[in-house]
């Protein structure tokens, strides 16, 4: 942590600093940048509460670098620290401000997008997969890496209170989906329909409205 020496002249200006530096520090994934699990569990925790009580479509992503191993066994581990990293950095770029991007642990690594409304989260998905395919990592001179990642995804279901472990899960199970079907590719859960009756409707937003809708 780089920080100008401030502390004759501005004590507390310096100490604010430190304590600034080593929060970002404790969130942060030493190896990759993006946020740490911990951090991760408390984004999504948030997002949960939000998608309750104001609806909100939000999507978690899970992302999984295929045959990671291999880069491991071929080219050794520093080369696979590499690779991270630079998977790291790619989906950092792929995010809006309101986003969370994670390393789960190993070479899974997890998107949370609040507001994310059901109609892109394919085409997010996908601009994910694409950025990371279109980025081959160089390890050594001469030796560019092609490496790709499979992706999972799910969404909260609105108005309801879910929790982290069940939302996870949807979204693994989507992962799967994804290796299974050949890797490289990004598979999304259909989000829940929530069926609401028409007597409901009308003591939502008056009768008339609706009626279109039954
Ligand atoms: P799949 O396409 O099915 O996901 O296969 P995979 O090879 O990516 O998955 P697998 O779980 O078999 O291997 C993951 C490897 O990631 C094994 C482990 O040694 C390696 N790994 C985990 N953490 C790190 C790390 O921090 N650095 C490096 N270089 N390798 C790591
Ligand atoms: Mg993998
Ligand atoms: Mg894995």
């Amino acid at each position: 942590m780089a920080l100008p020496d401030t502390r004759q002249s501005d004590p507390a200006g310096w100490l604010q600093a430190v304590v600034d530096g080593l929060c970002e520090l404790s969130s942060r994934d030493a190896l990759t940048g993006p946020a740490n699990r911990r951090q991760f569990e408390l984004a999504m925790a948030r997002e949960i509460d939000r998608v309750a009580r104001a609806g909100e479509p939000a999507l978690v992503l899970m992302i999984d670098i295929d045959h990671f191993k291999r880069v491991n066994d071929t080219h050794g581990h520093s080369a696979g620290d590499q690779v991270l990293r630079a998977v790291g950095q790619a989906l950092h770029e792929c995010i809006r401000p309101m986003d969370t991007v994670a390393r789960m642990g190993g070479e899974e690594f997890a998107m949370i997008l609040p507001n994310c409304p059901p109609a892109f989260g394919q085409t997010v998905a996908e601009r994910v997969r694409n950025k990371v395919q279109m980025r081959p990592v160089n390890v050594a001179p001469g030796t560019d890496i092609a490496v790709t990642v499979s992706i999972g995804g799910a969404y909260a279901p609105q108005w309801v209170r879910s929790s982290a472990p069940l939302w996870i899960e949807r979204a693994d199970q989507q992962l799967y989906r994804a290796k299974q079907e050949g890797r490289n590719r990004a598979c999304l859960e259909m989000p829940p329909v929530s069926h609401v009756s028409a007597e409901e409707k009308g003591l939502l937003f008056g009768h008339s409205q609706f009626q279109d809708l039954e």
